[in-house]
């Protein structure tokens, strides 16, 4: 078993815990959840601008072993997960891939036999990540603020195997993203996961955090899910379980 000796940056060790998946393969299955401090976009519904700054920094065997004693309990689990070792274990931020020991750190775990997810904003290169980890590759959508950093580069990288999720906040957000799956066939590359823009609490509206761009019209929920429905948009809309279970200022969900 190979050690690594480079660092990651991790959140503490209140924010490194056991949850459950929200993903639509893994959905409600427990995973754990590894958050990695900083990110270089500010997406206007960012509810983890705490994973901006805050976090300590621990060796790749210190993030391994804290990872082993979360694992324990469910080490005999009778839980039917398919193609999954559980727990599941998901890098995410923050944004995983600016850090250089994330892609060792995933090595790693797929060796030691977890299944690994990793959830990115896909303004990264992903082409690197070891083939073994399951991507959730983000294409930002307008009302993020930052739909001019999706590296359109990637779509060719993905597989059956990976995921692409668009959070969705507005009617503009919609059509674009109708576009999109059309205009590069999205649906035949792998799974595509729609979200609805969750109202973010004052205590998460980070000063730093993009402006939804002017013109832009909010759409609901329930609007979202019944022009999925009329439209016939081959995605599937998750819901952010999280969000429903959990109060907004738990960390390491
Ligand atoms: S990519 Fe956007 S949503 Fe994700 S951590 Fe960065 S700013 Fe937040």
């Amino acid at each position: 078993m190979t050690r690594g000796i480079e660092k990651a940056v991790v959140l503490g060790a209140g924010t490194m815990g056991a949850r459950i998946a929200a993903h639509f393969a893994n959905a409600g299955l427990p995973c754990i959840f590894v958050r990695l401090t900083a990110c270089n976009l500010r997406c206007s519904y960012c509810d983890s601008a705490y994973a901006f700054t805050e976090g300590k920094k621990q060796s790749l065997a210190d993030v391994r072993a804290e990872i082993d004693r979360l694992a324990k309990p469910f080490a005999h689990s009778t839980l039917d997960a398919r193609r999954s070792t559980l727990p599941l274990v998901e890098l995410t931020g923050g944004e995983p891939l600016l850090q250089k020991g994330a892609l060792p750190l995933m090595q790693q775990l797929c060796d030691d036999g977890y299944t690994v997810l990793l959830e990115t904003s896909g303004a990264h290169d992903i082409s690197a990540v070891d083939p073994r980890v399951r991507r959730i590759m983000d294409l930002k959508c307008p009302s993020s603020g930052e739909v001019a950093r999706n590296r359109w580069e990637n779509l060719a990288q993905l597989k059956s195997t990976d995921e692409i999720k668009f959070v969705i906040g507005t009617v503009e957000d919609y059509a674009w993203v109708k576009q999109q799956i059309a205009q590069h066939k999205l649906d035949a590359i792998c799974p595509l996961l729609v979200s609805w823009v969750h109202p973010l609490a004052p205590e998460q509206q980070d000063k730093s955090l993009k402006k939804v761009p002017a013109g832009q019209a909010p759409i609901s929920r329930l609007q979202l899910v019944e022009n999925i429905i009329n439209d016939a948009l081959p995605v599937r809309f998750q819901a952010q379980l999280h969000k429903i279970i959990w109060p907004p200022e738990q960390r390491g969900v």
